[in-house]
């Protein structure tokens, strides 16, 4: 039964979205389902993802939204261009293995939350046995975490501890630049997009962390590609194509040039001069 998962889902889902989450179940219809939302957020304020299992080996993940959340509705349509811009992404990482319907025939590109009805259903067949942790996770990081990911993004839930910069350090651009790419490598929103698109293998040196050290191995980070230009505008931020995997050797050895990192190739290409 998906009930008695609901430990190991709640795990997931906080760790992927990096917002504490509410479960309930839900034995409205034929199987039961389980109702997963913001633990910040009353039920009925909330966006609400409904998990069902639909069929044999076939699942639905259904995105609405609780009957008052208006407010919530409304911050999150005052969400930055970027921002909006992940949650886009995540969403459409959605769409590379399962069938994804978004109200009103909006697309994976352009969609905006325009009201209370705004819903995403995702559909998605062919998991093997369903009530094992394995396929549970699997369905979790498929279907419910990348909804609820963007989600959160769009709330602004911000995880990640803020260090103030210095007095001196605040005073330069490039403080602000790094500050920026800090909190997009550090954002778990980014890493789970990240690896949902690339895989959790280093793309400098192809090391696969979780092949090694097996469920010790959930050491991969996020490296921000796009260098730190300092003279110029950068080009627009793209989180689906500017966010690499990289093990953390080959991170920590990327940023030791500041205050523009090494590229992957360059570190490749001394990687395999000696
Ligand atoms: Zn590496
Ligand atoms: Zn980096």
């Amino acid at each position: 039964m998906l009930a008695e998962k609901q430990a190991l889902i709640r795990q997931e889902v906080e760790e992927g979205t990096g917002a504490a989450i509410c479960l309930e179940e839900d034995r409205s219809g034929v199987q039961t389902a389980i109702r997963l939302w913001f633990a910040d957020l009353e039920r009925s304020h909330s966006p609400i993802v409904t998990l069902r299992p639909t069929g044999l080996r076939r699942f639905e993940a259904k995105l609405a939204f609780g009957n008052f959340a208006a407010d919530t509705i409304r911050q999150m349509q005052q969400a930055s261009a970027e921002e909006l811009q992940l949650a886009r992404a995540l969403v459409a990482s959605v769409a590379s293995s399962a069938n994804l319907k978004i109200a009103n025939g909006q697309t994976t590109d352009d969609w905006i939350i325009d009201n209370g009805s705004f819903t995403i259903i995702a559909e998605k067949r062919g998991i093997e046995s369903r009530f094992d942790d394995d396929s549970v996770a699997e369905t979790c990081r498929e279907l419910v975490i990348p909804v609820l990911a963007a989600m959160a993004e769009l709330y602004g839930y911000d995880p990640i501890e803020e260090s103030a910069p210095s007095d001196q350090e605040a005073l330069t651009e490039g403080a602000v630049k790094l500050t920026v790419v800090r909190r997009r490598e550090r954002n778990p929103r980014n890493r789970l997009l990240c690896l949902r698109i690339h895989g959790a293998v280093c793309k400098i040196c192809s090391l696969i962390p979780g092949k090694l050290y097996g469920d010790a191995g959930a050491i991969i980070e996020v490296h921000h590609l796009q260098p730190l230009s300092l003279s110029g505008d950068p080009r627009p931020y793209d989180p689906a194509t500017d966010l690499i995997p990289l093990c953390p050797n080959c991170h920590r050895a990327v940023h030791t040039r500041r205050p523009v990192p090494w590229t992957p190739a360059e570190l490749r290409s001394k990687l395999s001069s000696d």
